[in-house]
């Protein structure tokens, strides 16, 4: 039987044998045209396979970096061009727009979520959709870059945190709004459109 993990993929598929695992799908995706927006010689811009919202980007560097805690300050200049593409694409959208890390990814390779803040979309399902991208969990790609520049690397979150962040009590993104359940958040979010 399979099931789905925190990012939407299906797991425990019964081909899994056959098909490379979920946690490297978007290693696949940058090498898929239909999944590439924008790429450089340092960095590739993907849409995100179950958006979150209705703008849903993720940047990954051309490099084999495997998430924020492999950061060093010699990925400096990197992280500059992430800024740099987050800020294109600002420019070219009318939503307002996001960019950052989850502090505890589950998919493989370094990536940057873009992401606006509308927060409107089916593949929003879950409690821990929502803390992910509205509470200390996303770590905005401001706060990341100083932290590299300061400390030369990005401290962890532990165990404890990880938990009850995504325990943390649901809260509209925009207003002072906190709704029961997810059903009626999503209701909610529409009256910010
Ligand atoms: P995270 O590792 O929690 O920072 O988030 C991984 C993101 O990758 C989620 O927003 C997923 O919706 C997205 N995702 C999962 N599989 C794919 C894929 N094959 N191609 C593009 N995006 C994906
Ligand atoms: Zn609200």
């Amino acid at each position: 039987m399979s099931k789905r993990n925190i990012t939407g993929v299906k797991t425990g598929d019964t081909n899994a044998k056959k098909t490379k695992h979920w946690s490297l799908g978007l290693l696949e995706s940058m090498k898929d045209s239909n999944s590439v927006v924008k790429s450089t010689d340092k960095l590739v811009v993907i849409r995100d396979k179950y958006p979150k919202a209705k703008i849903h980007y993720l940047v990954l560097p051309q490099d084999d970096i495997t998430n924020i805690y492999k950061l060093n300050k010699a990925h400096i200049n990197l992280l500059e061009e992430f800024g740099n593409i987050y800020k294109q694409l600002q420019e070219e959208e009318t939503y307002s727009l996001k960019a950052g890390f989850h502090a505890v990814p589950s998919m493989f390779r370094l990536h940057m979520h873009i992401i606006s803040k509308d927060m409107i979309s089916p593949c929003l399902k879950t409690k821990i959709h929502w803390n992910s991208f509205t509470t200390a969990f996303f770590l905005p790609y401001e706060d990341v870059l100083k932290e590299i520049k300061l400390n030369g690397s990005v401290k962890k979150v532990s165990h404890e945190q990880h938990k009850a962040l995504m325990a943390t009590e649901l809260q509209c993104n925009q207003c002072s709004y906190k709704p029961k359940n997810m059903p009626q958040l999503k209701e909610h979010l529409l009256s910010h459109s």
